[in-house]
């Protein structure tokens, strides 16, 4: 399914009713392109956990899936740790990418036992184990 441009601008001036796309490309800039190519490329998936219903977003990176906590505005990539908490950047591509999908309904969804909810989110937070540990 080809999603056009337009439509995606249009589902985004539905979400935030006061910005225009401009001001989204101003803002998040190269952001917004690569979001916008991973959303092409069908990298952002949606894990449903049965029987409890638990949802995680995943975005499938060049090396490795980034989890995302959409609610509290979190990635676990690079991006998200050195810029966006640092203030430099509001949303890593990822988030942007994860949002324009919920919107357009454009991503992968992944149905999972419950049993399976720990192992993965093992391999998910891998990354951030090994960056904590790096602090410490
Ligand atoms: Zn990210």
């Amino acid at each position: 399914m080809k999603v056009d441009y337009r439509v995606v601008v249009e589902a985004l001036s539905r979400i935030r009713i006061d910005s225009d796309p401009v001001e989204l490309w101003r803002l998040y800039g190269s952001r917004f392109n690569r979001a916008w190519e991973t959303l092409k490329d069908g990298r952002v998936k949606k894990y449903v956990f049965r029987p409890s219903g638990r949802v995680v977003w995943i975005v499938v990176g060049r090396d490795r899936e980034y989890l995302i906590y959409h609610v509290v505005g979190y990635c676990s990539c690079d991006d998200f740790y050195f810029s966006v908490i640092d203030g430099k950047a509001p949303l890593c591509h990822h988030l942007i990418a994860r949002k324009l999908a919920e919107v357009l309904g454009r991503f992968e969804a992944v149905e999972q036992e419950d049993e399976f909810y720990s192992s993965h989110l093992k391999e998910w937070t891998s990354v951030e184990t090994e960056r904590e540990e790096v602090l410490l």
